[in-house]
């Protein structure tokens, strides 16, 4: 069964890929020749989740799905939430996102945070959601090499090693994406078999 995974990020594909059952082959927009352009204009994680899913199966008419990620923290009203990527800017790098999130916490006793995901998923006419969550908290000082994005900060609830300092299974198995991708399989498998 042919899926095809909507996004450039490699390291999210690779953390998806390592999860999915043989049966399913996983592609993503870096195997595609071309691929259509998405501004991730909307105001939710879920309406960027199918914005993004909607311009790859209406331009192309695969079976695909998008996520979109926000990590959203307690004492910050949610801030970065839908706008993680671009919280210091819109040409922010990981570490730029990082330094600002921790001035923003410095001196602030609530460091308590979720990553939430929502995939919008394209099958066969059909679209479903699904979300993931994970609660932990944020750390004042990186730690770890691996993973992307606010992995070095991040330290998930009930585990000692922050996202960065995790292999892409470690990470998988507890994260926002990796909980949310879990119930796209079971969904899929429940229609189809592989
Ligand atoms: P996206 O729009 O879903 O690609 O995610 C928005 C931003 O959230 C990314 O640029 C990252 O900074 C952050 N992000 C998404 N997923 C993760 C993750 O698994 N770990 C750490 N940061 C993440």
């Amino acid at each position: 069964m042919n899926l095809i995974f909507a996004t450039h990020n490699l390291n999210k594909y690779k953390e998806v890929k390592a999860q999915m059952p043989a049966g399913i082959a996983l592609g993503y927009l870096g195997d595609l020749t071309q691929d259509p352009p998405v501004a991730e204009t909307a105001e939710t994680l879920k309406g960027n989740a199918e914005l993004k899913m909607w311009a790859l199966s209406k331009g192309f008419g695969l079976n695909c799905f998008a996520d979109d990620t926000g990590l959203e923290v307690t004492s910050l009203d949610g801030a970065p939430g839908v706008y993680s990527a671009r919280y210091a800017g819109p040409q922010a790098t990981d570490a730029d996102n990082i330094q600002k999130l921790l001035v923003a916490l410095e001196e602030n006793g609530n460091r308590n945070a979720q990553f939430r995901t929502v995939i919008a998923l394209y099958w066969d006419g059909e679209v479903h959601f699904f979300e993931g969550v994970c609660r932990g908290t944020i750390l004042e000082a990186p730690r770890g090499h691996q993973g992307f994005g606010y992995d070095p900060v991040f330290l998930p609830e009930g585990h000692t090693q922050t996202f960065a300092e995790m292999n892409l299974g470690q990470k998988a198995h507890i994260s926002h994406r990796g909980i949310a991708i879990k119930k796209l399989i079971e969904w899929l498998s429940k229609r189809n078999s592989f």
